[in-house]
């Protein structure tokens, strides 16, 4: 690395602004005039603009993607005595959503491809249950690093036991299975839109979609105190709000998330040819899907080592995630296991490393990463 060239970051939220730093200002300022800062014209609009670009009957905007997971477990009237199964290879916020709600979570393990749920684990503990667990209520499909989910036998296997499938899109805006995007297959979708998300918001925000006009009626008053006339609860609720100004700038940023996609993907697709002949093998793609790269994840024993030797090279890299949710102190003893146990979570997470990725690195900075690769092979 040449002294005067900093450090390629892994992720760069301040670059998302920048590249719309005019239209954004001009948004906030729009925002601020308006005297109106909570709940207004420019979280509705977002609302539906969002809707419309995902293709669900109702969206419904909440203060993160964490409150997202739990105001539709809420909504679904899963709480204290349901089981929810979802994986323990996933950002800690998907657990902490099912424990906002109540609910007991039951983790499974992933297929160590493409990081995603094992189908046949999820059918199997619906099925034969583990015991001791309540019953469970849901699954919550993490579509993990921009890649879908195998959506189908999920899809199935919830069906055949009545079970409601929820998808965590926090990081697949925009991710596609079989021609339909993620998010509209199962009977609910959650969206973080955390700053570094590949839809972000300049500070925190969610939003989560539905097909069912009820259903997402019920969430739209349980985000504000369960009021549906202002000051008179007919339900019970909590505060989890969307404010005018992320709801203005996300409108904004909305507009050119399926063009940063698409550079994500050409990104991606670089860093593929630059690994070609090398010891890595570049991230699995489902068939028939399309990956959004939220992260660029390759896998290896020497993790460390690759690291440091990337670093050497000026590129900066992450961990997504170093500890599984289920071997954190916190979650000791309060999160039950598949009967399979999670022997290949445990090792993803050992070996799992994530390259620069969002969608503003410039073309020299991709041809730096790749010469860094290609150094690996050396
Ligand atoms: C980011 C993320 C969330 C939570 O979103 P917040 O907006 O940070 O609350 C949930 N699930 C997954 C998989 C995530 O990556």
């Amino acid at each position: 690395m040449n002294a005067t060239q900093s450090i390629i970051a892994q992720a760069d939220p301040g670059a998302g602004y920048r590249a719309q730093q005019a239209e954004i200002d001009a948004a906030v300022a729009r925002a601020l005039n308006s005297g109106w800062y909570i709940l207004g014209k420019e979280g509705e609009a977002f609302e539906q603009e969002f809707a419309q670009w995902l293709g669900t009957t109702r969206a419904v905007g909440c203060a993160n993607g964490t409150d997202a997971l739990a105001l539709i477990l809420r909504g679904m009237g899963i709480g204290e005595g349901c089981t929810v199964a979802t994986v323990s290879h996933t950002a800690v916020a998907t657990v902490a959503a099912i424990e906002m709600a109540g609910a007991t979570p039951l983790l499974l393990d992933i297929d160590p491809d493409t990081f995603t749920m094992d189908p046949d684990e999820l059918a199997a503990v619906l099925e034969d249950p583990p015991p001791g667990l309540p019953p469970i209520r849901a699954a919550i499909a993490v579509h993990i690093y921009g890649q879908a989910c195998d959506l189908d036998p999920m899809l199935a296997a919830c069906q055949r036991a009545g079970v409601a499938l929820i998808e965590d899109c926090a990081q697949a805006h925009g991710a596609m299975l079989g021609g339909r995007r993620v998010g509209t297959m199962g009977n609910a979708a959650a969206f973080s839109l955390y700053p570094t998300k590949n839809l972000g918001a300049l500070g925190d925000g969610g939003i989560l979609a539905t097909d069912d006009f009820e259903l997402a009626d019920r969430i739209g008053a349980i985000r504000q105190y369960g009021w549906r006339e202002r000051y008179v609860s007919s339900l019970v609720g909590v505060n989890s709000r969307l404010d005018e100004i992320q709801a203005a700038i996300l409108r904004v940023k909305l507009q050119v998330l399926d063009a940063n996609n698409a550079r994500r993907r050409e990104i991606a697709a670089a860093y593929d040819a630059a690994l070609e002949g090398g010891p890595l093998s570049p991230p699995v793609r489902r068939a028939d899907s399309e990956h959004v790269f939220h992260q660029y994840v390759l896998r290896t024993g020497a993790r460390a080592e690759l690291m440091a030797r990337l670093r050497a090279d000026g590129v900066g890299t992450g961990i997504h995630y170093p500890v599984p949710v289920h071997e954190q102190s916190a979650y000791a003893g309060r999160t039950a296991l598949g009967p399979a146990g999670c022997a290949e979570t445990s090792r993803a997470a050992q070996e799992v490393v994530s390259l620069p990725m969002y969608p503003e690195l410039t073309d020299e900075q991709v041809g730096r990463v790749c010469a860094g690769l290609r150094n690996l092979a050396g």
